[in-house]
C-alpha cells in the first residue's frame, strides 16, 4: 500500500509549487471543453495551494500531439475554464517549449497565491520517453512538486515521474490521495464482505483484473459481453453474443478454481441483433442460434442484488448490458440502483462504468468514481502505478 505524503504534509508559504494535473478534457472542433470534470476535479488542490500562499504552476498534457506544438491541442481553454472556476485569473504562459522564456518569466513575475498554467506538456518529445533534460527543466522552475493527475499515474512521464525524482519533496494532491484511499483499500485492506462487479465488453482486456480480485474478493460478479465466454465454458450455447473463443478454457479454469466465489448470469435479455430496436426476449441458461445476448435478465438481476445486499466494500468495473442503447441498460441501471442504496463503500472504475453511472444520474450516490480509467484498471490488477510510486514517502 501506498503511504505517501500529501499537500498537508509540506510547508507551501511563499514556494514555488509545481503541480502536475489532469486537464486532459474532450474539445470540440472549435476548441471549446466539452466536459469540464477534470478541471473541477483538480480544484481542491489548486484552491488549498492558493488559500496557503504558494506560487501554483499548474501543468498537464492534452491529446497526443507527439512531441511537437499543436495548436489545436493547447492548454489556452483550460486556462480560461480555470480562471472563471476559480474566480482569479490564471496565468497562460504560451510557450512551444513548454519551460521556455515564456514560461520562465512568467513564473519570476509570481507572487504569493498567483496561479501560471503551462502549455500542453506533450509538446515536447522528451515527455512520454521520461527523458531527463525536460524534467530537469520542469523541476528547474520549482521548490517542490505535487502531483494530482491519477489519470496518467500508471505512465512514467517526464512531468509525473521524471520531475519527481528531482523536486523533493514530491507529495499527492488530494485526487491522488482520494484514489489512494478508495481504490487502494478497497483492494488491500477492504471492509467485508468485499464484492467486485466485472462487467464490459471482453475478457481478454481484464484478465489480470480478475486474477488479481479473485484473491482478494468474497464474490465476483461477471456480467456484460464477457459473459459469454464464461457461460460457453459451463457448456451453454451462446448464439451471436460477444465471446472469445481462445479464452473459454482460460474460463474453465477459472470457474473450477473459484468455486462459488464467481457468480455468473442465469438469464439474458437476447435480441435478434445488436441494435436497440431489434426484437427482444429473455432466455433462462443457453442463449438460442441467431440470438445476441445484450443485457443480464431479470433473475440475474435478482441474484446479483441478493449477493450485494450484504456487501460492505463494493469494486464496479464493467457495464452488465450494452448500456448505451436504453433497451438494454436495464441491468446496468438496476447494479448501479443498488449501490445507490447501499451501507458500503462503493467504488466505480473504468471509463464506460462511470459514464454509466452517471448516465444513471447517481454520480454522487457513490463512493468514489475513479478519474483514471486506465490508471484504476491497473490498481484493480495490482500493478504498481510509477507515477504514486515515484512520490515522497510518509516519515
Ligand atoms: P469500462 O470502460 O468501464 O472498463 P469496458 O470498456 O470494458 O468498460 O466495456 C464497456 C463496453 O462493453 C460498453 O461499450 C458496452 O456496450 C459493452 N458491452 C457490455 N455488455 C455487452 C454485451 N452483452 N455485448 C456487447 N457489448 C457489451
Ligand atoms: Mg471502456
Amino acid at each position: 500500500m501506498y503511504n505517501k505524503l500529501t499537500v498537508e504534509d509540506v510547508d507551501v508559504k511563499g514556494k514555488k509549487v509545481l503541480v502536475r494535473c489532469d486537464f486532459n478534457v474532450p474539445l470540440n472542433d472549435k476548441q471549446e471543453i466539452t466536459d469540464e470534470t477534470r478541471i473541477v476535479g483538480a480544484l481542491p488542490t489548486i484552491q488549498y495551494l492558493i488559500d496557503n500562499g504558494a506560487k501554483v504552476i499548474l501543468c498537464s498534457h492534452m491529446g497526443k500531439p507527439k512531441g511537437k506544438p499543436v495548436p489545436e491541442l493547447s492548454l489556452a481553454p483550460v486556462a480560461k475554464r480555470l480562471s472563471e472556476k476559480l474566480g482569479k485569473e490564471v496565468i497562460f504562459a504560451a510557450d512551444d517549449n513548454v519551460v521556455g522564456e515564456n514560461a520562465k518569466n512568467a513564473v519570476s513575475n509570481m507572487s504569493e497565491g498567483d496561479v501560471v498554467l503551462l502549455e500542453n506538456t506533450r509538446y515536447r518529445a522528451e515527455e512520454t520517453k521520461n527523458e531527463e533534460t525536460f524534467s530537469k527543466e520542469l523541476a528547474s522552475l520549482a521548490d517542490l512538486f505535487v502531483n494530482d493527475a491519477f489519470g496518467t499515474a500508471h505512465r512514467a512521464h517526464c512531468s509525473n515521474v521524471g520531475v519527481s525524482a528531482l523536486l523533493k519533496p514530491a507529495v499527492a494532491g488530494y485526487l491522488i490521495e482520494k484514489e489512494i484511499k478508495y481504490l487502494g483499500n478497497a483492494v488491500n485492506a477492504p471492509e467485508r464482505p468485499l464484492v467486485a462487479i466485472l462487467g464490459g465488453s471482453k475478457v481478454s482486456s481484464k484478465i489480470s483484473v480478475i486474477e488479481n480480485l479473485l484473491k482478494k474478493v468474497d464474490k465476483l460478479i461477471i456480467g456484460g459481453g464477457m459473459a459469454y465466454t464464461f457461460e460457453a465454458a459451463m457448456g451453454r450455447t451462446t448464439g451471436t453474443s460477444l465471446l472469445e473463443p481462445d479464452y473459454i478454457d482460460y474460463a474453465k479454469k477459472m470457474i473450477d478454481e473459484a468455486g462459488d466465489k464467481l457468480v455468473l448470469p442465469i438469464d439474458t435479455v437476447v435480441a435478434e441483433k445488436f441494435d436497440n430496436d431489434a426484437p427482444s426476449k429473455v432466455v433462462e441458461g443457453s442463449i438460442p442460434d441467431g440470438w445476441m445476448g445484450l443485457d443480464i435478465g431479470p433473475k440475474t438481476i435478482e441474484l446479483y442484488k441478493n449477493v450485494l445486499k450484504d456487501a460492505k466494500t463494493v469494486v464496479w468495473n464493467g457495464p452488465m448490458g450494452v448500456f448505451e442503447m436504453p433497451n438494454f441498460a436495464k441491468g446496468t441501471n438496476e447494479i448501479a440502483s443498488v449501490l445507490a442504496e447501499l451501507d458500503a463503500a462503493t467504488i466505480i472504475g473504468g471509463g464506460d462504468s462511470v459514464a454509466a453511472v452517471n448516465q444513471a444520474g447517481l454520480g454522487d450516490k457513490m463512493s468514489h468514481i475513479s478519474t483514471g480509467g486506465g490508471a484504476s484498471m491497473e490498481f484493480l490488477e495490482g500493478k504498481e502505478l510509477p507515477g504514486i510510486a515515484a512520490l515522497t514517502d510518509k516519515a
